[in-house]
């Protein structure tokens, strides 16, 4: 079973493997850092309100990434990457 560290360098891993390629759409520079970090205590969410109440019903955990040339920000949902780093450590089990 993997630690939560391992897990999460194979998330990160995974991230810069899918963006190998991927052009920021403002300025189409190639180079992006990364803005949450993985195992920290403070990160980025989603906040999912139901109408008319204002106490949270679910966050989404996402990791961020900014563009080093222009800023712009693009967001992923860590859990589907989570899952995928998971089924990785499966593999041959
Ligand atoms: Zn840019």
């Amino acid at each position: 079973m993997p630690t939560e560290f391992e897990i999460e360098e194979k998330i990160a891993d995974l991230l810069q493997s899918d963006l190998q390629g991927f052009q920021c759409p403002v300025c189409r520079h190639r180079e992006f850092v990364q803005l949450d970090e993985l195992g920290s205590h403070l990160r980025t969410n989603l906040i999912h309100y139901e109408e008319g109440d204002l106490i949270p019903k679910q966050l989404t955990r996402l990791i961020s990434i900014a563009c080093a040339n222009c800023g712009h920000i693009e967001q992923f949902a860590e859990e589907p990457l989570r899952r995928r780093a998971k089924a990785s450590f499966e593999v041959g089990t």
